[in-house]
């Protein structure tokens, strides 16, 4: 911010309610610009202009602000700052680091404070990857960094310049020193440094969208196989207090299949942040043995920070996700829980004496919903170079009582394309995960199945086929059971109820925090599948062949195929392979030991 423009134009206060503030004398900012209101030059943007007078979204407590004070213009949107330290980082919705806030402050952020958004001091080793002469366009690496021993940093040079690199130097530079001079026009050189700055509320360009035809695998059995989620989808998890939204986006930032992570979270309960920020850095990364923070970075609004701050934080949180997915990363944004984000945007539209729409959220509730997740695909990246990049979004949402009528939860359903809906019975009876396999649906399913069928197994979709029926089956045949008892069904129907009860016991249930079936390779899963499969085949079979539905009942072989999901990926293949033959001998001495008798 320069501060001439800061001393010459000024706004006038009018109006101040909570984070909302109004101001006249505005009519030369822009829609988004930041502000800084009163003496105490707190953070705001412009949410609306009406000629002269400027409404305003503070972002910090505005107690004790009164009508005549000052506002100071800074010519800025609201934007990020992208550059090497943003991996590791904590943040709140408009980027301010509470990790270096808190070593130098303590627990509250003082007002109108005034620390960049990322470390200016700190050296890193540039390493350049192109040469004077070279010609250039926006996107490009120039060089890389390396940020994390989990994250190599590539250094692009932003978006919307082009040119011939005519200096480039290699070594220990902070993220504002010159690392390059590009020649933009035959007289104009332009100086490049490793930080970019990028408004929040516009997604970074890219060439063109990619269909999906990925699964972002997660290891996460009833996700990948009952409703997988493409590398670029689109997914939300639906779900009552308590059914286990934050253990599943946990889950999944540990283990998807992303290298990066961006975690947006919007408190749900009072401390709950608090408990993000002391519990997300302990998640342990899958992939490297240590701490997931070297591959992530942490969005966090607690309670006691204004809303309005939690409006910004999940745009702030896609347009850093842009960035490492221009770099050609996979990311991952998990957002818990976009209904805190909707109840911030709620409680504005209220200030701004906006209409009210459903339920008092705003008209343009979808449309903002929108914007979020349609920043999300694989897209081909900017640059001389082809490269591919990812962003996955996954939004939590928590409608109140679990009603998932209610605005937010439809809003969501209508742009999503994976719904993971968790069940307040199913969390009761502690079947975890507690998506329940009736009402969610993938609509990548179709776009997958080539992948699955050809890069993992061939039987794959078959099989997925047969279990969602199977499970189907279970629950038409539980209004029967429960009118007439389940004596009323004939054996063939019993057995169909048994490898139901061990589809969702056996294979859906799967612990989170049981070292071993915290993650399900697909392979694993595949035989998985298969080993039930096979017992139920062979045992209507068996039945046709009049054995005993009891004595099937009675087999040995039942509780190894329950076990399954505890044996470890190096020893699955020999397991499996023991199973299936001992599935096919117990059948054998059933139906032997009748023509036997
Ligand atoms: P929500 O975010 O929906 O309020 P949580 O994710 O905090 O719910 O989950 C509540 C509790 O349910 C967890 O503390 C945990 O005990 C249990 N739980 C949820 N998911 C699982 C899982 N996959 N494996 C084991 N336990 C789980
Ligand atoms: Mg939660």
């Amino acid at each position: 911010m320069n501060p001439n423009d800061v001393n010459k134009k000024i706004g006038i206060i009018t109006k101040v309610s909570g984070p909302l503030i109004v101001a006249k004398n505005m009519a030369d900012v822009h829609m988004f610009d930041v502000v800084k209101v009163s003496e105490k030059k707190l953070i705001g943007e412009i949410i609306e202009l009406r000629g002269d007078l400027a409404s305003i979204q503070v972002y910090e407590e505005t107690a004790g602000i009164g009508p005549g004070e000052p506002v100071y213009l800074t010519g800025e949107a609201l934007s990020v700052e992208l550059a090497p330290g943003l991996i590791e980082g904590i943040f709140d919705g408009i980027q301010r680091p509470l990790d270096v806030i808190a070593e130098k402050e303590g627990d509250r952020i003082p007002l109108g404070i005034d620390v960049p958004k990322l470390d200016r001091e700190k050296k890193w080793t540039f390493k350049k990857l192109v040469n004077v002469g070279d010609m250039l366009s926006g996107g490009d690496i120039i060089g890389e960094v390396v940020e994390t021993n989990a994250v190599l940093h590539k250094v692009m040079l932003p978006p919307n310049v082009n040119g011939e690199i005519v200096s480039i130097n290699e070594g220990s530079f902070t993220i504002t020193d010159v690392i390059a001079k590009l020649k933009i026009s035959k007289d104009n050189i332009i100086d490049i440094t490793m930080l970019q700055k990028w408004p929040v509320r516009k997604g970074r360009p890219y060439k063109n969208k990619l269909s999906p035809d990925q699964p972002m695998v997660t290891g996460q059995r009833v996700i990948d196989t009952l409703f997988p989620i493409a590398i670029g989808g689109v997914a939300a998890i639906p779900g009552p207090f308590g059914s286990g939204k934050t253990v599943v986006q946990h889950q999944l930032a540990k283990w998807a299949d992303a290298d990066i992570i961006i975690y947006v979270g919007c408190g749900e309960r009072g401390n709950e942040m608090t408990d993000v920020l002391n519990e997300f850095p302990e998640l342990k990364d899958a992939k490297t043995g240590e701490s997931l923070m070297k591959r992530t970075v942490l969005i966090a609004n607690t309670s006691n920070m204004p809303v309005a701050a939690r409006e910004a934080s999940i745009y702030t949180g896609i347009t850093i996700a842009e960035y490492y997915r221009d770099m050609g990363y996979k990311v991952a944004i998990m957002a818990d829980s976009t209904s805190r984000w909707a109840e911030a945007l709620r409680e504005m539209s209220g200030r701004l004496e906006e209409m009210p729409g459903e339920e008092g959220y705003p008209a343009y509730l979808s449309s903002r919903l929108a914007e979020f997740y349609e920043r999300a695909g694989s897209v081909s990246c900017l640059g001389t170079k082809t490269r591919t990049g990812a962003i996955t979004a996954i939004g939590a949402v928590s409608p109140p009582g679990g009603d998932t009528s209610e605005p937010v939860s439809q809003g969501t359903l209508r742009i999503v394309k994976v719904y993971w809906g968790l069940s307040a019975n199913l969390a009761y009876q502690r079947h975890f995960p507690a998506i329940d396999w009736l009402t969610s649906y993938s609509l990548y399913e179709e776009d997958l199945k080539i992948y699955f069928d050809n890069d993992i197994e061939k039987g794959w979709s078959n099989q997925v086929v047969e279990v969602k029926k199977i499970l189907q089956e279970e629950s038409s045949l539980g209004e029967i059971v429960r009118l007439v008892g389940v004596d009323s069904l004939d054996y063939k129907d019993r057995l169909t109820l048994e490898c139901a009860r061990s589809i969702r016991e056996d294979y859906l249930h799967q612990n989170a925090f049981d070292d071993i079936d915290t993650y399900t390779s697909l392979h694993k899963q595949y035989l998985m599948m298969k080993s039930i499969l096979h017992w139920y085949h062979l045992g209507q079979k068996a039945l046709k062949n009049n054995v005993a539905f009891n004595d099937i009942m009675k087999m040995s072989i039942i509780e190894p195929i329950g076990r399954l999901k505890y044996v470890s990926e190096d020893k699955i293949n020999d397991v499996v392979k023991k199973i299936i033959d001992d599935i096919e001998m117990e059948y054998q001495q059933l139906e032997g030991g009748l023509s036997n008798g």
